[in-house]
């Protein structure tokens, strides 16, 4: 059965998979988190009684080729004569990477009998969902966790986005489960330093850090798997706290939605993706319309963003990753507003 998975999510275009039997009693495996407790694996409610395996999948996301915002000083053409103010989507998101791991999960399932020998209820996806979906793909061996935090998969590293389903039909056989920090052993850079310790200061000691603790531009990266969410750009984008602090505030940049530094230095991650083509999404696209359906471009401009009324942002962003119902209105104006005072500070410094 795991040959005919492999052979099912290998087809549909997902880089890496895990399989095995419903094992719902299992205790969080995910290393803890000092600000956000470890939530239960898989909460009998959300999957359907008819569950008797899980299907874990990893879709590659495409790397961003470098590019300076349409309104860097250097752009040829003058840069910026309508004086907007660039803010900038990780592709994860603007490719919207959660709804095509979605969909080739729907094409899967129709393969493996739903709406004939199945209900279609039976396999429940889910993708960026209230489930512990790292501890889910730890546990049945789609990657290790690593130091920052992510589910390091053998093929594309953390550059991908986890997305499941529940199977009706109990498997015969499993995939491997990896330790933790399988892929971290051999980074170059002392985990063990950094994995045991807690204080916060890890500017100190640069040499002892693995890359992607030290590409975190706040330090909300402890070591050991452990996050300081109160530090993490990516989960104030995401619409989470109050107020950002200072030292988040300073690093913010051009982000609109993502921040992926984190992601990006991992050693696992290079070389695993496809890059973006240079000149995919041109600059000002959005404006145009040119764009494939649930795609925005990798540019919007935050001044827009600031004057939009919740309906209006609910109606330019429906489809695309920035039009979930949990991002509201006032996480993507905060995003802006960062990232324009940003800007503005970058103009009067130079
Ligand atoms: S997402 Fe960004 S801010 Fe958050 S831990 Fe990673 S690099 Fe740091
Ligand atoms: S950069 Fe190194 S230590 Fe960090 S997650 Fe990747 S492999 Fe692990």
């Amino acid at each position: 059965m795991i040959y005919r998975l492999e052979t099912l999510v290998r087809d549909a275009g997902f880089c890496a998979f895990a399989a095995g039997n419903l094992r719902q009693e299992q205790a969080p495996v995910a290393p803890a988190a000092p600000v956000a407790p470890a939530a239960p694996l898989a909460p009998a409610a959300l999957f359907p009684p008819s569950a008797k395996a899980v299907l874990l999948c990893a879709l590659s996301v495409p790397a961003d080729a470098a590019r300076e915002a349409p309104d860097a000083p250097n752009i040829s053409g003058g840069g910026n004569p309508e004086g907007a103010v660039y803010g900038e989507i990780a592709p994860f998101a603007r490719y919207n990477c959660y709804r095509k791991a979605v969909k080739l999960l729907q094409k899967i399932a129709c393969k493996l009998g739903a709406g004939v020998q199945f209900s279609k209820s039976d396999f429940r996806i889910f993708c960026n969902s209230r489930l512990n979906e790292k501890a889910l793909a730890r546990s049945y061996g789609l990657g290790s966790i690593g130091h920052n935090g992510l589910v390091i998969t053998r093929e594309a590293g953390c550059r991908c986005v986890i997305a499941g389903m529940t199977l009706p039909f109990a498997l015969t056989d499993e995939t491997e489960i990896l330790p933790d920090f399988a892929f971290c052993a051999d980074c170059g850079a002392n985990a063990d330093c950094v994995a045991s310790a807690d204080c916060g200061a890890n500017a100190d000691c640069p040499e002892n850090m693995p890359p992607c603790v030290r590409a975190c531009p706040t330090g909300a990266l402890l070591g050991g798997g452990r996050i300081r969410l109160s530090l993490c750009i990516q989960w104030y984008a995401s619409g989470n706290g109050g107020e950002v602090p200072d030292a988040v505030r300073r690093v913010w940049g051009r982000r609109l939605y993502g921040c992926t530094l984190c992601q990006d230095a991992c050693v696992r991650s290079r070389n695993t993706s496809p890059a973006v083509p240079s000149g995919e999404v041109p600059y000002g696209s959005e404006a145009a319309g040119t764009l494939p359906a649930g795609v925005l471009p990798r540019f919007i401009d935050a001044q827009k963003i600031l004057k939009m009324s919740d309906s209006e942002l609910k109606t330019f962003f429906k489809g695309t990753a920035l039009g979930f119902s949990w991002l509201v209105p006032n996480a993507l104006r905060r995003s802006a507003a960062l990232l324009t005072s940003s800007r503005l500070y970058d103009i009067i410094k130079s």
